[in-house]
């Protein structure tokens, strides 16, 4: 057996590295989680967690669950069986949520995004005009899809909700992009998001929650779906979240506040700052790896959209006939790397390098070397050079993304 020496270095796309502040924040004994300390905890975590969804007017749930738990929230508080919601279809994520909506009942209706792009937001509006009756209850989007490493148009597919005036409920997944890059919930017009613990809040798997407003709130009154561990009704009073099913999950409170301590002290648009030039370096590399030749023939990030690469992941597509999980083999045996796999149509072919949290230049620096190593062990075709093209891009100022519209 190999002995590992040195840093592991940790780049998957979720869950993504722990700081040590996060970590020995939650190493304390229990306490009793009806008691004044972690009440006082609890509400001000919760509250605080609002101004990273920039929401005033939604409320917090938070759940012993991972993000499928979330899901499930989402699901069985929000409709009734038979009820039909349209789903923008982009990869492995928005096709599970879409799952989870079919088992309780649900129809499920798709607007499938274009292979290697964005969702259409005229697409949405299209459907949506054509539902004269009012059938569709909720459009659902991811906002970051973690499998394909793409952003969606969250406010995009707003604005053209509105232009269409349907009253459908919008509800957006924000598990791999919330304290990574933009995301607005009252200005996008959202009413129910789903977040997780594990990625851009640098904390352990095994939280997740949703942001509520006012009417999701009143549709969960209505909603005739079973739920029981995740009834908000049960849960909340008085607009916010006063108890869990069962024992609440302690140490993870203590541990989001010393996250959103770090985020508060970074400031959240230094945060989103941070992430975009990392993902504007990986990108650089992953370019200058592809370019064997002067029409490619290498390694290609899988968004063919620039402007809907994520900047929480870089998706890395792999010359047709070479294995995606040899690089990630190489990159973890030979230099203690870790990357993510491609999930469901994509295993195989994509290996994904996260860029998310708790990372700075030269943690992302020394395992792209180390990838551009594995790409060679692994007989994968590239052009050497992708670490100085990262280098490069880390010196150049930072191109601002375009501004997102708002609703
Ligand atoms: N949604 C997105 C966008 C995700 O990336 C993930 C997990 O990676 C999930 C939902 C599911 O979350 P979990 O794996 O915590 O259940």
């Amino acid at each position: 057996m190999s002995v590992a020496r040195g840093w592991q270095f940790f780049m998957h796309p979720g869950p993504t590295n722990i700081p040590l502040r996060v970590l020995h924040a939650m190493a304390r004994p229990a306490v009793d989680f009806t008691g004044p300390e972690f009440v006082a905890l609890r509400d001000r975590s919760l509250e605080r967690l609002k101004g990273i969804l920039k929401t005033r007017q939604g409320f917090v749930v938070a759940y012993a669950a991972s993000g499928h738990g979330a899901w499930d929230a989402s699901i069985a508080n929000l409709f009734s069986p038979g009820d039909k919601v349209l789903v923008c279809m982009a990869g492995y994520f928005s096709e599970n949520w879409a799952t989870t909506a079919r088992q309780y009942g649900l129809e499920v209706e798709v607007v499938q995004a274009p292979e290697r792009r964005a969702v259409n937001p005229e697409a949405v509006a299209e459907r949506l005009a054509a539902d004269v009756q009012g059938k569709i209850k909720a459009v659902m989007i991811v906002q970051n899809e973690t499998a394909t490493g793409m952003r969606h148009p969250v406010a995009e597919v707003r604005a053209a909700m509105n232009r269409v005036r349907h009253p459908a409920l919008y509800l957006v997944d924000t598990i791999s992009s919330l304290a990574s890059y933009d995301f607005r919930m009252d200005e996008w017009g959202v009413d129910l998001v789903i977040g997780g613990s594990q990625k851009g809040l640098m904390l352990p798997p095994g939280m997740s929650f949703t942001a509520i407003n006012a009417r999701a709130w009143e549709a969960a009154q209505k909603a005739r779906n079973p739920r029981r561990y995740w009834d908000w009704r049960t849960m909340v009073e008085d607009g916010r979240q006063v108890r869990f099913c069962g024992t609440a999950p302690i140490a993870f409170f203590y541990g989001l506040e010393a996250s959103l301590d770090m985020i508060e002290e970074e400031g959240l648009e230094n945060v989103f700052a941070r992430h975009r030039r990392l993902a504007q370096a990986t990108r650089a590399c992953v370019k200058a790896w592809g370019a064997v030749s002067p029409h490619g023939g290498g390694p290609e990030i899988y968004s063919l959209d620039a402007e809907a690469a994520s900047d929480s992941l870089t998706a890395v597509l792999c010359p047709p006939g070479h294995d995606a999980d040899r690089v990630r083999a190489v990159a973890s045996e030979r230099y203690g790397v870790g990357l993510g796999r491609g999930l469901g149509a994509l295993q195989g072919r994509v290996f994904r390098i996260g860029h998310m949290g708790d990372l700075n230049e030269p943690m992302l620096l020394g395992a792209l070397g180390a990838i551009e190593l594995a790409l060679a062990e692994a007989g994968m075709p590239h052009a050497r050079g992708g670490v100085a093209a990262a280098m490069d891009a880390l010196r150049a100022p930072a191109a601002p993304r375009m501004a997102a519209v708002a609703a």
